[in-house]
């Protein structure tokens, strides 16, 4: 494939992740837990078979792990840890955590 057309594949597709994302928060936010859940295993699945990034705004909004919508002081803790001096979010439901 020419390489300007992997390049507008993966722009495309980076679109489309931060809009799944998008809606994963919003659908979260509303109380639909499962669907905001699935919408980002979708995302998740488009980053890893297109080896695209996360796009910045929602590097730290949701887990890898467990798919969850990450909602701080909801569905994730935010707090300093002492021993590596810095920031830290962890998830509440599967205690996946990363520095932030
Ligand atoms: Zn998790």
């Amino acid at each position: 494939m020419e390489h300007r057309q992997k390049r507008l594949i993966k722009a495309s597709v980076s679109e489309s992740v931060a809009k799944l994302l998008g809606e994963a928060q919003k659908q979260y936010l509303k109380g639909n837990k499962e669907r905001s859940q699935s919408y980002v295993r979708m995302a998740l699945q488009h980053i890893k078979k297109h080896k695209v990034r996360v796009p910045e705004e929602y590097r730290n909004a949701f887990c890898r792990k467990c798919c969850v919508v990450w909602v701080p002081g909801d569905s994730a803790k935010v707090f300093f840890d002492r021993k590596h001096n810095c920031l830290r979010i962890e998830c509440r439901k599967c205690g996946f955590g990363k520095r932030l």
